[in-house]
């Protein structure tokens, strides 16, 4: 099967959830998805529910302009997220939705088959790389591990929704975007 055609069984697989999230829209992905990069975030909020694109809010302007940093734009990379509905008023996912997605989420990866992952934040991490505790312990860092049938390297850094909190934090990002980049190349 192709990659489009196997987006698209995907994409059916996702809406059967969508009794889980009322008057939600599906927010499946943007970007190329010929991608050697796939990023993923956490989940959509308000502005990409009603857009139905991934990181189109204020993080998303965020992201874009991180990636500006290492001559990255969404003609270059794909982009999406753990949970692909919003959770109601704006709250992080719960477990059981984690739990739901994450099969998705790795057959999401296995068809793009990216040369590396970005994960932006806690929630990316926990699901992709099974990691407990501080994000600090794992930001920054290559880690090369096994998805569905395949190897992929996978970095972790702060989720732009954080740097919008926390702005001092920028600098650290844009390193870590670097060190990303070199990987690409
Ligand atoms: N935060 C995310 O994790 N994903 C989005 O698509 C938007 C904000």
């Amino acid at each position: 099967m192709n990659k489009d055609k196997e987006l698209s069984k995907l994409k059916k697989k996702i809406l059967k959830l969508s009794k889980n999230f009322p008057k939600k829209n599906l927010v499946f992905a943007d970007g190329n998805k010929n991608s050697q990069v796939m990023i993923i975030g956490e989940a959509p909020g308000k502005t990409e529910d009603k857009l139905k694109k991934p990181f189109v809010g204020r993080a998303g302007k965020l992201l874009d302009k991180l990636l500006n940093h290492i001559h990255l734009d969404r003609t270059k990379v794909y982009i999406t997220n753990v949970v692909n509905y919003r959770p109601d008023k704006n709250r992080k996912p719960i477990p059981e939705e984690i739990n739901e997605f994450k099969k998705i989420l790795f057959k999401h990866i296995e068809i793009i088959k990216p040369k590396c992952l970005l994960l932006l934040g806690v929630t990316a991490a926990t699901v992709v790389l099974n990691h407990k505790g501080p994000l600090s312990k794992v930001r920054g860092k290559f880690k090369n591990i096994k998805i569905m049938n395949f190897y992929f390297d996978v970095f972790t850094t702060f989720h732009p929704a954080f740097l919008l909190r926390q702005p001092n934090q920028k600098k650290s990002v844009i390193n870590d975007l670097i060190m990303f980049k070199r990987k690409l190349v």
